[in-house]
């Protein structure tokens, strides 16, 4: 437990505004945002400024109280939970929030780590601008925890993760020393790159206060389409026709199995089928132009239309149509977006968030549903995602045949062991068992088990370089022994 003296410390460099105490006011940040993990903390710490979280840092240091930096606590792996001892205390950076600037001419906005990703978008759109990374929980999760998950989402294939979109980072490094790094310089060779060891650090190097992040012209002209197709081959090859007629626009590629579509249209209230073959496969497609493009003749929806009919001429296609209005458009998204509420609706299911090379996709979709089934009875596979990323969510539902009961013993006896199945076949393939949502304590036993010894050491030497003490986000990606 934390002592006496150090909440004391805390609280007088907090003030009555920087520590949250009320264990009612505590409570909703102890549980993780799947429900699956569950700490304790004394109180939160709620700091204004970057100097006021180097002032925090350095008492938790003298103190040896370990710092759970917390932003909108979506994460996906338990990563911003504390332990359940009641050792550490969490920091929270939600009343960070300003935008500090937002310089259209120079497509860049000085963002505080508190700043949620919606308030971000809707501030570069108003400036005619426009950040192009989005997901689920953009209406919660923060600049400081997108940054330190180097979050993906739907946009990758042509923007990038989120570390594509850091310019410059401000940090408090684990001594309480501030790294003033937030300057967006196109060129700098002074040595390691404290920006990209941050991107993605899952708050286990220091606590990021504010970065300055790239953004891109606003989009004046879109088109959404839906493809019914054979195959995942069959979705990557036109995947790459599509890149090859239209050039870079292709913005958005995700293959929905036949079968998790038919669960979406079953679960979700409202949702049609946007085509009328029964494919096995979908791909939801995106083309979008920007004020940056050369618009020329043809707008967004006659060149999808061009490279569809293209695509229909080699075979690639069942079906397909384009979305005729932006309400079609976002009808279409919802399918996607309502993939894993769907998919959960069919009990329980161990979900994977995996990559491989992208080459090697289609062929890890169907050999590890046909592998995962064979090896374990009465489980069904099903994947989702970003193809052209080459990263699927992979799920693998319980022996749902006995109800619901068994399935969930399933789950918790024999998931284990179908968990290290599946994990291994992604290494086998050269892959990721972490694509975008990261270790945090979810993932520490088979990133222990599965990574490499020489990556293991270098990222540990890292983390004892950096935080000799373990002060940072302790029992995430690579505890201190
Ligand atoms: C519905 C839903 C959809 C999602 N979709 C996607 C998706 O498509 N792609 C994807 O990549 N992820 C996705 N995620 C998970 C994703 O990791 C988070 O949504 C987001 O990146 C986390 O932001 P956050 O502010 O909630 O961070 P938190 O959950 O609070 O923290 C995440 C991690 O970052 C650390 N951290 C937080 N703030 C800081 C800081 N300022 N400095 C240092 N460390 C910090 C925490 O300690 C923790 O390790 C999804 C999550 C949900 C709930």
């Amino acid at each position: 437990m934390i002592s006496k003296e150090a909440l004391a410390a805390f609280r007088a460099i907090g003030g009555p505004d920087g520590i949250v105490e009320d264990p009612d006011d505590i409570a909703p940040w102890l549980v993780d945002w799947r429900g699956k993990f569950s700490g304790h903390s004394a109180a939160i710490l709620t700091p204004r400024s970057t100097a006021q979280v180097a002032a925090f840092v350095r008492c938790a240091l003298e103190y040896e109280v370990p710092l759970v930096p917390q932003g909108g606590n979506t994460s996906m792996v338990g990563g911003a939970t504390p332990p359940g001892d009641g050792t550490a205390i969490i920091l929270a950076l939600r009343h960070m929030n300003s935008i500090r600037q937002l310089d259209a001419d120079a497509n860049l906005a000085v963002c505080e780590a508190g700043v949620i990703l919606s308030t971000l978008h809707d501030a570069a759109a108003a400036a005619g601008r426009r950040f192009p990374l989005s997901l689920g929980s953009k209406g919660s999760a923060t600049i400081g925890g997108l940054i330190s998950t180097n979050a993906g989402g739907t946009q990758v294939l042509r923007h990038g993760t989120m570390r594509a979109m850091v310019a410059g980072i401000e940090a408090v490094l684990p001594d309480g020393a501030i790294y003033d790094g937030i300057a967006a310089l196109k060129k700098d060779n002074r040595g390691y790159d404290l920006r990209h060891l941050m991107v993605g650090a899952e708050g286990t190097l220091g606590i990021v206060t504010a970065a300055s992040l790239r953004l891109s012209p606003a989009i004046v002209d879109r088109a959404v389409g839906w493809a019914g197709i054979a195959s995942p081959q069959d979705a990557l090859a036109l995947l790459r026709l599509l890149e090859a007629e239209v050039g870079p626009v292709v913005e958005g590629f995700e293959v929905i199995a036949g079968e998790t579509l038919g669960f979406v249209l079953d679960v979700i209230p409202g949702t049609r089928a946007p085509i009328a073959t029964a494919a096995p496969w979908h791909a939801l497609i995106e083309i979008d132009l920007d004020s940056a493009q050369d618009r020329g003749a043809s707008s967004a929806a006659e060149r999808m239309e061009r490279a569809l009919m293209r695509a229909q001429d080699a075979g690639l296609l069942l079906d397909a149509a384009i979305a005729a209005s932006e309400a079609q458009a976002e009808a279409f998204w919802r399918i996607r977006e309502s993939c894993s509420e769907a998919e959960r609706a069919q009990g329980p299911a161990l979900q994977f968030d995996v990559s491989v090379p992208v080459a090697a996709m289609p062929a890890f979709m169907i050999d590890a549903a046909a592998a995962s089934e064979a090896a374990f009875p009465g489980t069904t596979a099903a994947s989702f995602g970003h193809l052209g990323d080459g990263n699927i969510h992979f799920h693998l539902r319980a022996p749902m045949q006995d109800g619901l009961e068994s399935a969930k013993n399933w789950l918790a006896n024999i998931g284990p062991e179908a968990t290290r199945f599946v994990n291994d076949k992604v290494v086998d393939m050269g892959g990721s068992i972490s694509a975008e949502h990261g270790i945090g304590q979810m993932k520490i036993g088979e990133l222990a088990r599965l990574e490499s010894p020489a990556r293991l050491h270098a990222l540990r030497a890292v983390k004892g370089a950096l935080d000799p003490h373990g002060i940072m986000n302790p029992g995430k990606l690579v505890p201190l022994a």
